[in-house]
């Protein structure tokens, strides 16, 4: 199965090395992130697996515009019209008026061992090396908690990307982080709360700041963009993820 209950009303759908979540109000839905392109399907699958229909999702929130979060954005609109939402800083990137970071292209070129190169093939069979600009994303409507179901309250967190957002579930005692923070990834030597390696990051140093944002939030349940949920805190992953950073930056 790639759908688990993580918490009371949240589920984690994971996608090609990467996850999404989905809030839960009643029959409404609100997805965080979208995968990569070829993940499309497996999210409908997922939401029906919970007796849902994808057309229950009133707004997939979006952590930040890198192929492997997008990834089915124009799907969920173009067949269901389901809105899209990122910071205000996040849309011309997802536009695609310029890209941060590294393309899967210049990763997957860096890439020697053999557990990167089956999680090249993977991204790359997931549609990892296709363009997908978001035309119809648009800013958060609202400040602060968004009028969404789970009430999810964007968390500014610049530095992995300029426009990067994390976005904390005080009714749950929850923060999906993105990939400010993640618990393990394909190219990562070792799992548990730590940054990205630093060629993902647009700005590993200002990703390293970012932290600030959520160390002091109320949310024992931690939910990575990549990895596996983390509960034993926020802060504790925070501290955990600067003690690895120094591996990163030195
Ligand atoms: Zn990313």
């Amino acid at each position: 199965m790639r759908v688990h209950q993580v918490a009371d009303d949240v589920f984690t759908i994971r996608g090609t090395d990467v996850n999404m979540f989905l809030l839960r109000d009643g029959r409404d839905l609100t997805l965080i992130d979208a995968g990569w392109h070829g993940d499309a399907a497996l999210i409908e699958k997922s939401i029906r697996s919970l007796g849902h229909r994808p057309e229950d999702i009133q707004a997939v929130l979006l952590t930040h515009a890198h192929l492997d979060h997008v990834g089915a954005l124009n799907h969920l609109h173009r067949r269901y019209a389901i809105p899209a939402y990122t910071s205000p800083t996040e849309v011309p990137h997802a536009h695609g008026d310029y890209h941060e970071s590294a393309t899967p292209l210049d990763v997957i070129k860096r890439l020697t061992d053999r557990d990167t190169l089956a999680w090249a093939a993977r991204i790359t069979a997931a549609g990892g090396l296709r363009k997908n600009p978001v035309p119809h994303i648009h800013p958060f409507p609202t400040e602060g908690p968004l009028d969404l179901p789970g009430h999810p309250v964007p968390v500014p967190t610049p530095g992995h990307t300029s426009g990067h957002t994390a976005y904390h579930l005080p009714e749950v005692g929850a923060i999906a982080t993105g990939d400010t923070l993640v618990t393990a990834h394909p190219t990562a030597k070792t799992t548990g709360p730590q940054l990205l390696p630093c060629f993902f990051n647009h700005s590993t140093p200002a990703t390293l700041t970012a932290l600030d944002s959520l160390e002091s939030l109320d949310a024992p349940l931690v939910l990575p963009g990549h990895g596996r949920p983390f509960t034993e805190g926020i802060a504790e992953a925070v501290a955990r993820a600067r003690a690895h950073a120094i591996t990163l930056l030195s």
